[in-house]
């Protein structure tokens, strides 16, 4: 673990495995950390937060860009860890990289764009607002984007000015310890960045309740975030969700069908359907129902499965035998209420093929549920007004995209859909460093890049001074 700038091991010794999902084999072995060592990465990161914040912006910056650096020039090593430890193929992981570059610049401009506003409302005072570092941040992350989930909040909370427990998520804590080396050679100092490793309820919990964290930010599933909250809340601790998906991608006829059939594919698709992102629901108006089914049952099919390390391969493997069990659990329970099954619904240990479902009713649980894997299913719907209430039908808000070429219904979608973000003429899948990446309902709370990031994490104050002295009563 990377406790006050060193390498240090777990206060009980105890280390747990770390495995590559594609071929099974040990990856890493990796401490085991627990509330002793929660509470040393808490007292690292409260001891560095003063001297943190009194640091100049253009030092943190200086850092951050530095960090970009180190980033790219180790790009194919970061790759094959997110290869080989988190199954990530090819495309998926280089994508993810230079995401993280790109996030790692934009913070280092953020980090000198903390703004306050005055207000011209007083001739006798002057009135703004100050923005200050919250202190220290829990950062808690999974493993499915697990560079970059990470990133967007150490970097951020690095450029706010507070300091940081990172706890990566179980199945990818190489790379979020290596997050720890990458900032130690670009000279962040000590105790800005810790990172701990372990399990998820027993270290967030200690995370969460110790008196020093002021904010606690969150990416992850829905019922964990539901618990981080219910926690943070109980100590008075404000805090972010990033929470799951049921992401809807509506087609209207005047779309292009074949370009709607692509986007829908790698939108459900891409790294093996483990996104919070991931159309789960494709919604199509009737009068081209059949011909998009019909292509996008053949594209699913012919989508390349297999070794992630091959730079072909489009779906590499599940992270987890429990994460395929589930997967087939959503699409046996749907296939024996009356789902047809129009492609996949088969795997191969971890290799999960691309699967397409149509007749899903909301008896099946895929109709509620996030799947987090590469099942998709199709409905017909008469018109957008149908889309519309059919895609909000789901407690969650993430994503959604829109295809259509007619302008007004485009921005009637938009702005109906519950969903953080929409995409129009675009699939569900898409994340910019200086946007605002997040959701509403059960998806979560808040906002993270650019400058939502900095409001986040940062603690408004209003200043007044008077220039003259008040008028008083007495
Ligand atoms: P998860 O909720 O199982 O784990 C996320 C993190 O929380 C891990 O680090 C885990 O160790 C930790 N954790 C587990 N139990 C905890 C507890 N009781 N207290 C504190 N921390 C705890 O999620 P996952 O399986 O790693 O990731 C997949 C989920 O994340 C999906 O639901 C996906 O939609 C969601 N996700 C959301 C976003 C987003 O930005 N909205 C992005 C990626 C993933």
């Amino acid at each position: 673990m990377f406790i006050n700038g060193q390498w240090v091991e777990a206060v009980s010794g105890e280390t747990f495995d770390d495995f590559n999902p594609y071929s099974g084999e040990l990856y890493a072995r990796v401490a085991k950390g627990d509330a002793r060592d929660a509470d040393r990465a808490m007292a690292a990161a409260h001891g560095a937060r003063k001297q943190w914040a009194a640091t100049p912006a253009i030092v943190r910056a200086q850092i951050l860009s530095k960090a970009a650096g180190i980033l790219r020039e180790n790009l194919k090593e970061y790759a094959s860890i997110l290869t080989q430890e988190g199954g990530g193929a090819v495309g998926k992981v280089m994508f993810e990289i230079s995401q993280t570059i790109d996030l790692l610049d934009t913070a280092a401009a953020d980090s000198k764009r903390i703004l306050g506003e005055t207000f011209q409302n007083d001739p006798a005072k002057l009135s703004m607002t100050l923005r200050r570092p919250r202190g220290t941040v829990v950062a808690i992350t999974p493993w499915n984007f697990p560079l970059i989930l990470s990133m967007y909040k150490v970097a951020y909370a690095i450029a706010a000015g507070n300091t940081v427990v990172l706890k990566p998520a179980s199945e990818t804590p190489v790379i979020g310890l290596k997050l720890g080396e990458l900032f130690e050679k670009a000279e962040l100092p000590p105790g800005v960045l810790n990172i701990i490793t372990g399990p998820g309820n027993i270290l967030g919990d200690a995370l969460i309740d110790d008196e020093r964290c002021s904010f606690v930010t969150i990416t992850g599933e829905t019922e964990t975030g539901r618990h981080v909250a219910k926690r943070a809340a109980a100590g008075l601790k404000q805090y972010s969700l990033e929470l799951g998906g049921k992401n809807p991608l509506i087609v209207l006829a005047d779309a292009d069908i074949d370009y709607a059939v692509k986007s829908a594919a790698f939108s459900a698709y891409l790294h093996q359907g483990e996104i919070c992102l991931s159309t789960d629901r494709i919604i199509v108006e009737e009068p081209i129902v059949e011909e998009f089914t019909r292509k996008l049952t053949a594209l699913a099919a012919s989508l390349p499965v297999g070794d992630p390390g091959l730079p072909t391969t489009f779906i590499g493997p599940v992270i987890s035998e429990r994460q395929v069990q589930s997967i087939d659990f959503h699409v046996r329970d749907a296939v024996s209420k009356g789902a047809t099954l129009l492609t996949g619904g088969t795997y191969v240990n971890r290799l999960y093929n691309p699967t397409l479902l149509t007749d899903v009713t909301p008896a099946m649980r895929i109709y509620h549920e996030e799947t987090f894997g590469p099942v998709a299913s199709i409905y017909a719907v008469e018109n957008e007004i149908e889309a519309l209430r059919l895609a909000n039908d789901t407690t969650y808000g993430l994503s959604s995209g829109v295809i259509t070429s007619n302008l007004e219904k485009a921005i009637f979608l938009a702005e109906g859909l519950e969903a953080g973000m929409v995409h129009v003429n675009d699939g569900s899948i898409d994340a910019e460093a200086c946007c605002p990446f997040g959701g509403c309902k059960g998806s979560g709370q808040g906002r993270e890049g650019g400058r939502y990031s900095i409001e986040e994490l940062t603690e408004l104050k209003w200043v007044t001074i008077q220039k003259r002295k008040r008028q008083l009563p007495f």
